[in-house]
């Protein structure tokens, strides 16, 4: 891969030499029949242009010659493509995708792309290609799509000279999707980086900081601002948005201190921001909102004066004068103030919301109602249940008052027919508003004071009263006239707002400004050029909460999440949260933050979904192929077409389990009393699974190599060729210097989640009967079939009944008591959660059912744990008597089934703690615990030789060594895969039984979907399904209760989601079956988890080898699986020790231990075998910091820094590689 280092400077060099003769050419380069040519030179400039570039040269000024050129060049291309009726070289499209992206076309240049991934199967290995697309896509805020190019360029070439640019675009995108560790992650990546890129690292720190502070983490994000403070030579316009930030965090967070202290720091580094930039309406905004706060009125007055005049009009502001107003008993001026703002945003809630109360206080209930109902309708309305109650309310005591003499806005008396006509501003006339702002220069304070002078004697006594109000007025205005134009400001002892004139001198330019944010808004939302306007280089704010908390009403939520920079809001014109702020970035910093964090509604800016979802229209429209993959990752979610309850899979397998039975869990099970999942099990004997024995083979996993992603690519000849002539193949392709390992292999195209299923099952056949398996003794535990009917992918998942009885184990081991007894200190990690009906989840508010699971994580132990425990129980037995006596007494006999799951009751839901991930790995605490274990058959045993993970030769904590989950009732265990798709085995220790939900392997797919929809991360957010969604897709549940002594076998890759039913422990830990499945799934997994910048637990390379070392492997599937890895993985290190050699760079022989862990990549967590990237610091220290090569270089480009260790000679690979053959098969001779 060429560098772009190089071709950066080439081109710019060669376009400093060559400028003359290139334009000197010109005229020759047209023909006489209009047609074009390039020539020689162009041709070689152009040849070193390509998507790297983007964000790099500059078209204006000095680049005006680049942008000539490529302007040539596109035309040049198109002549081509058109005389060739399109049937050109694929790579035509590429060049010209990349030329009109270098022009900003982005339209163009998609519809280029397109042409060229359709064209082109082998798409994927264009690194640039996918680099490119990836910018068109962010540009469109196509962010699902964007994700996916971006993470595609990254794996096909870890190397890319971009990855920066790529890190800092995915951190952005996670952002604004709320993935919030992802988003981190990725800055974080960006940051260690020190190639170009279009932000600073100060910028890139910056964003870092913010990203704490949208999380709430507001410590972090103070201590990250503070930081950002202290750098040397920040740009003015970092230090002013980083002031800003810590000024608004200050005035909002009550985290930060007591109120005094708080406002007063707020003040100061607003102030310190205004310094750094003194012409930010935002800061002068924000501070007004702090002085208004603290009663400081006329600095208020002077800050929102400031902020009107610095920038253009906003919604926030005028809203806030209008409070400001209202508090200083001025209502005509809060009404104009308040009009301003609707005006220019005719969704401002809070606006709205303050008018209606404006109006009620001047009672005017008619007006009020019409406010009220306006602010229902806003966008980010959040008490619209209140508000309605508000105006029936007043509906009803209008009818009681129906002669109310009206103060503002009066419609029925003449003196005020010129003034604000309330009732005009209706959304279909907000657009046209430049008359009534016409309108409304006549109809300031002045003027109806005229006109209540002129009826002096006809006056109500609330019009009399606004008479006095307005003459008062006057004098002061006329006092602060008479000190002249000045300044504006006033003294210290005055108090008198300047803002006395009233808003109506503004209103001007607010029109103006509404009329620039709604045009561009009527572009239809799928139009292309609906960006065009923008810089080509976006940042993305995930704003989250409205900068205008109003403290006005307690009912005044913030508007929401418009933003304050009129251009920003046009782009986002159609997200309706307007939480994605979009603008040109390198130099505009102190543009990026729309809205800082810390207003109350801080959850509302949730839904930058609606921005992607919208954005892949773009792609279905024009996109073609791309489109097909689209839908793949977005099966068609069916429209409900039964929206009873019984349609839900829950409902209809399963009744309410009953309360008291799962409460008092101490009674015997009785089989009835878990009816539904209990007649869905269907119960294998000792018969059955001797003649499944015979069945078993054809059953067994036949894995098709050619299907599904092809990591694992059908291998020919070359598996079995020598290890030598692998090498010798490979010896003459590194030579060229040094370069990414991945180059010289055979690409395998990037991972994708599989589609659902095809055709989907029938309805009848989503809720399918878990396989269970009765042991009666010891015998049927160690039955061999037995092994192989969990083991085989038919059976996702297995529940091996009464497992604990027939071996006689002792679980009592594992009891609270004994727990507490043996190690009381034993750290317990703790999940705060909610307690939720048992087959749903809703938000906190219990308003809507939502996949995110809350579970914030902190540590205990397991004497305290035990305490919280047992005393929920106590609890839980008290409110059950009470619950009784209470039925007794009312013998209202239809409610006798205490609803326990809280069916009926959405919330506010009851916090609860989940003690989980309990250690037991350490042998002399846990001896006895550990020792019982040892009696499990051993296809279930921790270790066993059997089991993948006892071949690792060292521990992968939870993996390979025992985990204890203490729980109460509703403890969950969100939703997800093993680690690495290895199996799972869990036993409940009881007394209280678990309730198990799980999804076949090929379905995970659609739940990636789903919880991308849902803005979680499959791999790494919390997440709990919805049924009814998961039936509505065609997916299939299986659903079942786990009793004490119950054993469940996950099988490999298996989705599945647990909660507790009662009070309970259990053990589980993970096992590696020795089948092709479990190592293909293992290896795809590995693959994904690449893509997704995730850290594989296993390490697949490290575990591969040992495998070859010490496993005799008969199936010739899972052979020809691990020889091709291991080939792959000797030609990778041949090749790049060859090329460091060629570089000159020292292979230091190092060795290894024998039970030394893999390693991993300090920066990126990929896993890195034989050759160690290790700082010299760290390896002078011994501490052995080990990079992969990609991060080694992206921090020290000629690895200076760094040396390089080696783990294994390249002759005993090649020893393993040769010596690892085909076992004959132990069954061949029963078959
Ligand atoms: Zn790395």
């Amino acid at each position: 891969m060429k560098s772009c280092g190089v071709s950066l400077a080439s081109t710019t060099s060669s376009f400093r030499d060559d400028g003359k003769k290139m334009a000197a050419g010109k005229e020759s380069s047209e023909c006489k029949d209009g047609s074009l040519s390039l020539t020689a030179e162009e041709k070689e400039v152009l040849g070193g242009l390509d998507s790297r570039l983007f964000g790099f040269v500059r078209l204006h000024e000095d680049g005006a010659r680049t942008k000539t050129l490529l302007g040539k060049a596109v035309r040049y291309y198109e002549s081509l493509i058109l005389k060739a009726e399109g049937k050109v070289e694929s790579d035509f499209f590429c060049q010209l995708g990349h030329f009109n992206l270098l022009l900003e076309d982005y339209p163009k240049a998609l519809s280029a792309y397109q042409r060229y991934h359709n064209l082109q199967s082998d798409y994927w290995k264009n690194a640039t290609f996918l680099y490119g697309l990836g910018l068109v896509y962010f540009y469109y805020n196509a962010f699902h799509w964007a994700i996916k190019a971006f993470q595609e360029v990254l794996y096909v070439d870890p190397g890319f000279c971009r990855a920066k640019e790529i890190h800092l675009r995915l951190g952005l995108m996670f952002k604004v999707n709320t993935d919030y560790e992802s988003s981190l992650k990725h800055f974080r990546l960006a940051l260690i980086d020190c190639n170009p890129c279009t932000l600073s690292s100060v910028e890139i720190q910056f964003h870092i900081a913010h990203l704490y502070e949208t999380q709430q983490k507001y410590h972090f994000a103070k201590e990250a601002y503070e930081q950002l403070l202290q750098t040397e030579n920040l740009p003015a316009q970092v230090k002013a948005t980083v002031l800003q930030q810590l000024g608004w965090m200050h005035h909002n967070v009550d985290l930060l201190g007591d109120k005094a202290t708080k406002e007063s720091y707020a003040i100061q580094y607003l102030q310190k921001s205004l310094e750094a930039d003194p012409n930010s309406g935002l800061s002068w905004y924000f501070l007004g909102r702090c002085y208004s706060s603290i009663g400081k009125v006329q600095d208020a007055f002077i800050s929102y004066r400031q902020s009107i005049d610095k920038s253009e009009a906003s919604a926030d502001t005028w809203c806030s004068i209008g409070v400001l107003y209202q508090q200083q008993n001025q209502p005509m001026d809060a009404l104009q103030a308040y009009i301003c703002a609707v005006q220019l945003d005719h969704g401002h809630t809070a606006a709205w919301m303050d008018l209606g109360t404006l109006y009620e206080s001047c009672h005017q209930p008619q007006d009020a109602i019409k406010c009220y109902l306006n602010a229902t309708r806003g966008k980010n309305c959040s008490n619209t249940s209140s508000l309605a109650g508000r105006i029936k309310f007043l509906q009803a005591s209008k009818a009681h008052h129906p002669k109310t003499e009206p103060v503002l806005g009066l419609c029925q008396t003449p003196i005020l027919q010129q003034s604000l006509p309330l009732h005009m501003i209706h959304s279909n006339q907000v657009d046209g508003l430049s008359n009534s702002a016409e309108r409304k220069r006549t109809s300031s304070p002045t003027k109806h004071l005229e006109q209540l002078r002129a009826n002096k004697d006809h006056l109500s006594p609330a019009q009399k009263l606004m008479l006095e109000q307005l003459e008062t007025q006057l004098v002061l205005m006329q006092q602060v006239l008479h000190k002249g134009q000045s300044s504006h400001m006033s003294g210290p002892n005055d108090e008198q707002p300047p803002f006395s004139t009233g808003p109506a001198q503004y209103l001007q330019a607010a029109s103006v400004g509404v009329q620039k944010q709604t045009g561009p808004q009527t572009l239809p939302s799928n139009s292309v050029t609906q960006g065009a306007a923008l810089n080509h280089l976006s940042s993305h704010i995930a704003t989250s909460g409205g900068q205008q908390g109003i403290n006005f009403t307690k009912e005044n939520k913030p508007s929401g999440n418009r933003s304050l920079v009129p251009e920003i809001s046009r782009h986002a014109g159609d997200t309706p949260n307007g939480c994605v702020v979009v603008k040109g970035l390198s130099n505009h910093i102190q543009q990026l933050i729309a809205e800082p964090v810390g207003s109350p509604n801080h959850g509302d800016c949730t839904s930058p979904d609606l921005l992607i979802s919208d954005s892949p229209q773009i792609s279905a429209t024009n996109i073609g192929k791309a489109s097909d993959k689209a839908s793949n990752n977005h099966p068609p979610i069916h429209t409900k077409t039964n929206n009873s309850v019984t349609s839900s899979p829950s409902s209809i397998i399963f009744t309410t389990t009953s309360s008291t039975k799962s409460t008092a869990q101490t009674t015997t099970h009785s089989v009835t009393s878990l009816n539904s999942p209990q007649n869905n099990l269907y119960k294998i004997n000792r018969e059955e699974l001797q003649s499944l024995q015979s069945s078993a083979k054809p059953n067994l996993p036949i894995i098709s190599l050619e299907s599904g992603p092809q990591i694992i690519p059908s291998m020919s000849v070359s598996i079995y060729s020598s290890s030598t002539e692998v090498l010798k193949a490979c010896r003459n392709l590194g030579k060229n210097g040094l370069s990414n390992s991945h180059i010289f292999l055979e690409k395998c195209p990037p991972p994708t989640p599989p589609t659902s299923p095809y055709p989907p099952l029938p309805k009848d056949k989503l809720n399918p009967p878990t396989p269970s398996i009765y042991l009666e003794n010891k015998r049927d535990a160690f039955f061999p079939p037995l092994h192989q009917f969990c083991t085989n992918p038919k059976n996702p998942v297995t529940v091996i009944r009464g497992l604990a009885g027939a071996l006689k184990l002792d679980l009592g081991l594992f009891s609270t008591k004994t727990l507490v007894e043996a190690n009381n200190e034993h750290v317990v990690e703790v999940r705060t959660q909610l307690l939720q009906p048992a087959d749903e989840n809703w938000d906190p508010t219990g308003t809507k059912k939502i996949w995110h699971c809350e579970s914030n994580r902190s540590h205990t132990t397991i004497a305290k744990y035990a305490q919280y425990q047992a005393s929920s129980f106590q609890e839980s037995l008290r409110e059950e008597n009470e619950k009784r006596m209470q039925h007794k007494e009312c013998s209202d006999n239809e409610s006798t089934s205490s609803d326990f799951s809280g069916k009926r009751r959405k919330g506010p839901f009851k916090t609860i703690k989940f003690g989980t991930n309990i250690d037991l790995s350490d042998d002399k605490k846990w001896k006895l615990q550990l020792h019982e274990l040892t009696k499990l058959p051993a296809f279930v045993r921790v270790v066993s030789a059997g089991n993948l993970l006892s071949h690792l030769g060292h521990t992968i904590l939870g993996m390979n060594t025992v985990q204890l989950y203490m729980k109460v009732p509703g403890s969950r265990t969100p939703g997800h895969q093993e680690n690495n798709n290895f199996c799972s085995v869990n036993i409940n220790i009881g007394p209280g039984d678990c309730e198990w939900f799980v999804v076949p392997e090929d379905y995970w797919g659609v739940l990636n979907d789903f919880c991308e929809k849902n803005n979680l991360n499959f791999l790494m957010s919390s997440w709990w399904p919805n049924l009814e969604e998961l039936y509505e897709a065609n997916v299939p549940v299986y659903r079942f209760i786990q009793r004490p002594g119950d054993l469940v076998w996950i099988n490999a890759g298996t989705v599945h989601w647990v909660q507790a039913v009662g009070w309970c422990n259990n053990i589980a830990w993970n096992v590696g079956p020795l089948t092709a499945c479990q190592y293909k799934l293992a290896v795809e997994r590995y693959e994904w988890n690449k893509l997704q910048s995730v850290k594989s637990l296993v390490p697949m390379v490290h575990l591969s080898w040992n495998m070859a070392r010490n496993i005799k492997v008969s199936d010739p599937k899972l052979f020809e699986m691990i020889k091709y890895c291991l080939l792959k993985i000797l030609k990778q290190c041949q090749t790049l020790r060859e090329a460091l050699t060629a570089a000159g760079k020292e292979v230091i022989w190092h060795g290894r231990t024998n039970d030394e862990p893999a390693h991993y990549c300090n920066i990126c967590e990929v896993e890195v075998f034989d050759l160690l990237f290790v700082t010299n610091e760290s390896n002078s220290q011994k501490t052995y910091i080990v990079h992969c090569q990609d991060c080694a270089r992206k921090t020290s480009g000629n690895l200076d820094n760094f040396v390089v260790l080696e783990q294994y000679k390249m002759e005993d690979l090649m020893q393993v590689y040769e010596q690892f053959t085909l076992a004959p098969s132990i069954s061949s001779s029963s078959s």
